[in-house]
């Protein structure tokens, strides 16, 4: 327990060196008026090295050894997240000034990779307090940062992103959930679907409706609350048995009078779609860092296998077509990763990274499926059965393709993206 808090301590005060440094830096680069091209590089700082170093070794040791028990029994792992709370690996994008490490989507991407690596149902369970927390942190006010996301560094709580519906997923404007002002009060009313840490989380994000006129626009129709858990009038539904990520916690939640105060509103009443769509921008970067990390363990665990296994008197790897079922797998890992970079990049250099965001999301949620399924066919008959790592990684990889906005949901925004900018 000590060592872990001596480590958190010292990934924090790291981490505020290199913001300074980093800054300083930046305002060197500038002023010497070095060109964008000079600057380009594909090295890690060696902060950025130390967060991928730890988060390795603490999805080595601390993940990989659990993971097959918790996919069997479903059950949250909070043992995990709590150590992994303790160490500073997850919630580190929340902002110094309310107790947290300040991490850029970038940095957090190279730990999320890596814990993925791991286990995506842990890393999952994880990852769903950056998305609830991040309408608060781009859209929320001081008063609600330092109530909602200050607590989150104080203990190793949860939150959750409740915006689905059991009628609307990616259509998120048909969301049906009804919030009614009523004096300093807002009453809502509504079913939410699928929303990951719903029964561990201490607060959650809300998407709700605010103006019943059906003609008013997405963009003026929906509010963003922050909602406590424990308040009258939430029902937890029943934890869903899914196919892969099977200890991560998704339930329904049902909304039935619940009071929210006008305070637990983010920016302005109707402002709330832009809030819940804009969040996606900073975790579809982390999502697809997600899918890439599962997509290495397919490649390492296909790669291991093809060079122990012997058929006709060679090991497997000697086989061309084996060799290059790998090389296609090693291609597409590298891509990915390649692609989440980008996108996060893009996003930390305070640009628009919607683009880059669904091709980084779309390729590896794609990938990983490739991967996965490519890794199963080189461990033969024994890649079918779960004494084996690959089978869990095949379910896994399979919501990433759905999370977060679907497959065909990126397809949408890359076009839209890539024809609004051609006929700029
Ligand atoms: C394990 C899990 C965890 C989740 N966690 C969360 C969470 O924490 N918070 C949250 O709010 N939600 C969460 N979701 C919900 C998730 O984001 C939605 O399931 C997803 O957006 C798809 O919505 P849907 O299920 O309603 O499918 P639908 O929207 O009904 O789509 C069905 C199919 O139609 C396709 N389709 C739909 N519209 C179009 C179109 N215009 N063009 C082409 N194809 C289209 C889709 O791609 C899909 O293949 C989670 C879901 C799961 C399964």
């Amino acid at each position: 327990m000590l060592l872990n808090k001596l480590l958190r301590a010292s990934v924090r005060s790291g981490i505020r060196l290199q913001s300074s440094s980093a800054t300083a830096a930046n305002a060197a680069a500038s002023s010497s008026g070095i060109s964008p091209s000079q600057g380009f590089s594909f090295e890690l700082t060696d902060q950025q090295k130390e967060f991928q170093q730890l988060a390795r070794r603490f999805a080595r040791e601390e993940i990989v050894p659990v993971a097959p028990a918790y996919d069997r029994s479903g059950e949250y792992p909070f043992p995990v997240i709590k150590k992994a709370w303790e160490l500073g690996l997850i919630n580190g994008h929340i902002p110094q000034e309310y107790g947290g490490m300040g991490l850029s989507i970038f940095d957090s991407c190279l730990i999320t990779e890596e814990l993925a690596y791991g286990c995506t149902g842990v890393q999952t369970a994880m990852e769903a307090n950056s998305l609830g927390q991040m309408p608060v942190i781009i859209a929320g006010n001081d008063a609600q940062k330092r109530k909602y996301l200050g607590r989150m560094t104080e203990e190793p709580l949860m939150c959750a992103y409740c915006v689905t519906e059991p009628g609307a997923g990616s259509d998120v404007a048909g969301i049906k959930t009804r919030a009614v002002k009523m004096g300093d009060e807002y009453v809502v009313n509504g079913q939410k679907m699928w929303i990951t840490n719903g029964g561990k989380a201490n607060w959650y994000f809300l998407l709700a409706r605010t103006n019943p006129d059906p003609k008013c626009p997405a963009s003026k129709a929906f509010t963003g609350f922050i909602v406590d858990a424990d308040t009258p009038g939430i029902q937890v539904g029943r934890k869903e048995m899914n196919m892969g990520q099977r200890c991560s916690d998704t339930r329904g939640i049902t909304f039935e009078d619940v009071r929210i105060p006008k305070e637990n509103v983010l920016v302005t009443e109707g402002a709330g779609f832009k809030i819940a769509m804009g969040a996606f921008d900073n975790t579809r970067p982390p999502v697809a860092a997600g899918a890439t990390g599962l997509a290495q363990r397919a490649l390492d665990e296909a790669t291991t296998y093809a060079l122990e296994r012997k058929t006709f008197g060679k090991v497997i790897a000697e086989h061309q077509a084996v060799s290059f079922l790998l090389a296609e797998m090693a291609m597409k890992v590298e891509l990915a990763r390649m692609a989440y970079q980008r996108s996060a990049w893009e996003v930390d250099q305070g640009r628009r990274n919607t683009y880059y965001a669904s091709i980084a999301k779309a390729f590896a949620g794609d990938i990983a499926n490739q991967v996965a399924t490519d890794a199963v066919q080189i461990f033969g008959g024994n890649g079918f059965n779960s004494e084996y790592p690959v089978e869990k990684l095949m379910r896994d990889a399979k919501i990433y393709q759905i999370y977060e906005g679907t497959a065909q949901i990126q397809r949408l925004i890359i076009a839209r993206e890539h024809l609004g900018r051609v006929k700029k």
